[in-house]
């Protein structure tokens, strides 16, 4: 028997993925989890899904966060992956996930921005090497809506004695693809990119995205093969060069909450041990557990209004904190920031990397 329908079997109907799903929550459950994964047998026998059910399948950040808690270990996120792969073939994708797949493939962006402008970022000021072996990868939501985010990294790892280099034609890692399942493009996509950066004789990627991060690093080993170079997490850099003393991080004497990025929730230490060498206290509002943001895999395309009450979940959250909210995510931030604006709400977010610089000036 398929090993997905085998495993959805053993649901036990205990409501744990619904308490951690934010989409769940803002739809007073009608869509969830568990009423995700049912739809894989109606998929798999070919019959054709109902509108309100395509729309529960596409209802997913694919954050994980159900993953994380199913006590049957049923793999929720790679059902989902898996009956959007079906979806697409059909035809039965949301237009606009078929546009931003399309953008990413022959634009290298989702948005299909101006390419020529991705590493503009990039100014005189910052120190970057014409030939490093170790390059600097800004991710699409850094190089064209948060370059300061980029900028302060750069300066950062300057301080610290590392001048990288530019990727001269970056281009988006693909996880919307994987998140769509869209997995013979991503797979394309990471063979033309991983073979690209090798050509440039790169051995060492920086990514400040964890998306980034997530998708180069490991992705692109499972859907094409291992790259020669090294994949590293710029906040765990940051780390190393602060245990070695390359970096010396003033007391800033604050209280700040934390966006959590759901791509690496295992690393979430890393960001709390910056903030605790700079004296910054931290007021824990998840419970050190996910709460989406409600933007990724093409939520926020598709179902703006939802996506936004998702995001309101956080943001309404966070607003309380003294010292303001500290990101490491650039897309939670882009999203959150957005939402913000559209709602009139405030919510004084910074990302890691700008509090980080400012604390070692
Ligand atoms: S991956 Fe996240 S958004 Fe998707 S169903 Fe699971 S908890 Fe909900
Ligand atoms: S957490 Fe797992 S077992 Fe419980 S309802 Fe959700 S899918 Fe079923």
């Amino acid at each position: 028997m398929d090993e997905d329908l085998l495993a959805i079997d053993y649901c036990i109907d205990c409501g744990k993925c619904y308490d951690v799903c934010h989409i769940a929550k803002v739809t007073g459950n009608k869509y969830t989890p568990k009423s995700k994964i049912m739809l894989l047998q109606k998929l798999l026998d070919g019959d054709e899904l109902e509108q309100e059910e395509i729309n529960d399948v596409y209802l997913s950040t694919r954050c994980g966060a159900c993953d994380d808690v199913c006590p049957m270990n049923i793999p929720i996120t790679d059902i989902i992956q898996r009956e959007r792969e079906i979806l697409a073939k059909q035809g039965k994708e949301p237009a606009r996930t078929t546009q931003i797949s399309k953008n990413i493939i022959e634009a290298g962006s989702p948005g299909r921005m101006d390419a020529s402008i991705r590493n503009s970022w990039a100014t005189d000021e910052l120190e970057i090497s014409d030939s490093s072996k170790v390059a600097y990868m800004a991710g699409c939501w850094i190089a064209f809506a948060h370059q300061d985010i980029a900028q302060s990294t750069i300066k950062i790892l300057n301080a610290g004695g590392i001048v990288p280099r530019t990727i001269p034609e970056e281009k988006c890692c693909g996880l919307f693809l994987i998140d769509n399942g869209h997995v013979e493009e991503a797979r394309e996509h990471a063979k033309e990119y991983v073979e690209y950066l090798e050509s440039l004789g790169i051995k060492k990627v920086i990514a400040s995205c964890p998306g980034c991060y997530e998708v180069l690093g490991k992705e692109y080993t499972k859907l094409f093969r291992k790259p020669e170079f090294e994949v590293i997490y710029s906040l765990s850099l940051f780390e190393q060069l602060i245990d070695e003393g390359k970096l010396t991080p003033k007391k800033l004497n604050r209280t700040v909450s934390v966006r959590d990025a759901c791509a690496i929730m295992e690393m979430s230490d890393i960001p709390r041990k910056i903030l605790s060498s700079m004296g910054v206290e931290v007021k824990e509002i998840f419970d050190r557990k996910n709460g989406c943001c409600g933007g990724p895999a093409g939520v926020k395309p598709n179902f703006p209004e939802i996506s936004s009450k998702t995001a309101m979940l956080t943001i309404e959250k966070f607003k309380d904190t003294p010292d303001g909210t500290v990101s490491y995510c650039p897309f939670c931030y882009h999203h959150l920031e957005g939402v913000c604006k559209e709602k009139g709400e405030e919510l004084d977010m910074q990302d890691i990397s700008i509090l980080l610089l400012e604390s070692i000036l």
